[in-house]
């Protein structure tokens, strides 16, 4: 048997993490068995569905490299298909037309609330006389489709995550809608439950691995196939992803979509990699960097968990650091670009290279995200630098003044490379008398604004480069020497 297993998104926003987590082991399971992994777009809710989140869904999977072998279908092309089947279980007396009208519905809800008892649909259109639905369709009611299911019914199957999960027939809401309201004589738009049946049945799906909310939809889904006369796969249902506070994670928690982590510069390989730890642990469990193709070869689910997977955000951005600091610095600088520009500042992508590769050198090893370059690099690419509280206090020291004009002076008649900077740092310490400390905090205090930071010698051979450093020490010695 070739596995064959499918993502099923629907285009009703942005790709989820948790949809993208899914995915991921979808993916897995198929590159581990040789086998195929399908992209299908579940686009019957016309109006939810958009086609910019289609694209966001078809972008976000191929930046995160989960190609897929078939697809994108799109549900919305295959409406035939279902109508032809709700035909079929129509004709076999498996589905019927039900013409309760929603104020019924809801007094029946009502009723049954006031009982105490748990809503569901009781069954009531289920067989109906010829002259009963006559006499409902004489007054222009739309009836539904709805599938039967048994109250007695106790269907079970052996989940590839959670072992044996029975679920009772009664348990499931009554007969089940399949088919919207429609004028008699037409199929309705066609709901998920069933669609999602009739085209795993069609794309022959062998496993159905999804979340772990579709647990009920799960039990429901095996009676259709059974009506269908279709076998049943095989069903692996991993855990949610929570937030800190264990719940299910949301909107609320902020950023959920793909397209934002990756705005917020984390590499898709390290994004792929967390994910896939998300539920799922490595054979050898010390082991937490890998390639998806790494994870293939040894996924299994046997080793996914059952219970719910907290997202860690240190652990995505310590992640996220690795990939990043083993990055080629030219490919570092090719990622970076558009953060500078986003941020406006002023340079020249292919005139300026060199500059901006050694500037991406300087800050690649603190950075574990590329955002962060952005706050990072405002002060090479601007003219001036404002001074933080502890760059003023450094300034105001005693000999600052003397640092300042010292390095002036000594930069005046010559160009600077990383071995005159540090021969000038030398003759300054011995020309003044004062620690080595207390000549680079100076230093660094009027190049960078600040007492801490990336290599001194490096930041100001960059800023030297723009010319803006002279500057900046006859700013700060302004501040070290007032008037
Ligand atoms: N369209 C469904 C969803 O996005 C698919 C669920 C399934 O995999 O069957 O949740």
């Amino acid at each position: 048997m070739t596995v064959r297993v499918r993502i099923a998104p629907s285009p009703t926003g942005n790709l989820h993490i948790g949809t993208a987590r899914t995915a991921v082991f979808n993916w897995l399971f198929a590159r581990h068995h040789g086998g195929q992994f399908i992209l299908r777009i579940e686009d019957t809710d016309q109006e939810r569905s958009r086609p910019e989140f289609t694209q966001n869904i078809l972008d976000g999977l191929t930046w995160l490299g989960l190609t897929w072998d078939e697809g994108p279908f799109f549900q919305s092309q295959r409406l035939a298909l279902y109508e032809q089947a709700v035909r079929t279980l129509l004709d076999k007396g498996l589905a019927y037309y039900c013409y309760c009208t929603e104020d019924e519905l809801e007094a029946m809800r009502s009723a049954q609330k006031a009982r105490g008892e748990a809503p569901r649909y009781d069954n009531r259109h289920r067989h109906l006389t010829p002259a009963e639905q006559a006499a409902f369709v004489a007054q222009g009611r739309q009836p539904v489709v709805r599938f039967k299911i048994d109250d007695d019914r106790t269907i079970s199957w052996t989940d590839l995550v959670r072992g044996t999960v029975t679920w009772q027939g009664s348990d499931l809401g009554g007969d089940m809608v399949i088919a919207r309201r429609a004028p008699v004589g037409e199929i309705g738009q066609p709901l998920y439950n069933f669609v999602v049946v009739v085209d795993d049945i069609d794309m022959g799906m062998t496993h159905i691995i999804r979340g772990e909310d579709h647990i009920a939809n799960t039990a429901k889904q095996i009676l259709l196939y059974e009506a269908l006369g279709a076998a049943v796969p095989q069903f692996g249902h991993t855990p949610l992803i929570l937030n800190q506070a264990g719940q299910k994670l949301s909107k609320r928690d902020g950023v959920t979509s793909i397209s934002d982590f990756r705005k917020m510069g984390y590499l898709p390989q390290a994004l792929v990699n967390y994910m896939t730890l998300l539920g799922w642990s490595p054979p050898d469990s010390t082991q937490e960097r890998f390639t998806l193709a790494e994870a293939a070869a040894v996924f299994g689910f046997d080793r996914v968990n059952r219970a719910g997977a907290k997202f860690d955000w240190d652990k995505l951005n310590w992640l996220n650091g690795q990939y990043l600091h083993d990055l080629p610095v030219p490919e570092l600088t090719d990622l970076l670009i558009p953060y500078w520009q986003e941020a406006g500042y002023a340079f020249d992508p292919v005139a300026d290279r060199a500059w901006l590769e050694r500037l991406a050198a300087l800050l690649g090893p603190s950075l574990s995200r590329l955002d962060e370059a952005v706050a990072m690099s405002q002060l090479f690419f601007s003219e001036t630098v404002t001074l933080d509280g502890e760059a003023q206090a450094q300034l105001q020291q005693d000999g600052a003044a003397a640092v300042l004009t010292a390095i002036l002076a000594a930069i005046e008649t010559r160009g600077l490379d990383a071995e005159t900077a540090s021969g000038v740092l030398k003759e300054v310490t011995k020309s003044t008398g004062l620690k080595r400390g207390m000549v680079m905090r100076t230093l660094r205090a009027a190049l960078t604004g600040a007492v801490h930071g990336p290599d001194l010698t490096q930041a100001w051979l960059l800023l030297h480069e723009r010319g803006t450093d002279r500057p900046r020490l006859q700013a700060a010695l302004a501040v070290a020497q007032p008037a």
